[in-house]
């Protein structure tokens, strides 16, 4: 769950884990901590047409959450970090 400065939603005040409800350390707008953001719009053949949700995941909840998928994420090392 994301707090903004202002309405435009420009600047992060605050950011919240919405599984565990921990705030996540932001400075200066910027997300300080590894965070899952999440934003999914269900389409026609959902059971949401049109719903759009979002979320943030903190890390710790983002690793039990994958931990029960019988089929883990694929993994690569993404090249801007080497
Ligand atoms: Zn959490």
């Amino acid at each position: 769950m994301r707090k903004y400065k202002d309405e435009l939603k420009n600047q992060l005040a605050q950011l919240y884990c919405n599984c565990c409800g921990k705030e996540i350390k932001v400075e200066d707008g910027m997300i300080m901590e590894g965070v899952f953001p999440a934003h999914v719009v269900w389409g026609y053949f959902s059971e949401k047409d049109g719903e759009s949700h979002k979320f943030d995941l903190c890390e710790a909840c983002y690793d039990k959450w994958i931990s029960s998928f019988r089929i883990p994420p694929e993994k690569e090392i993404e090249n801007e970090f080497l």
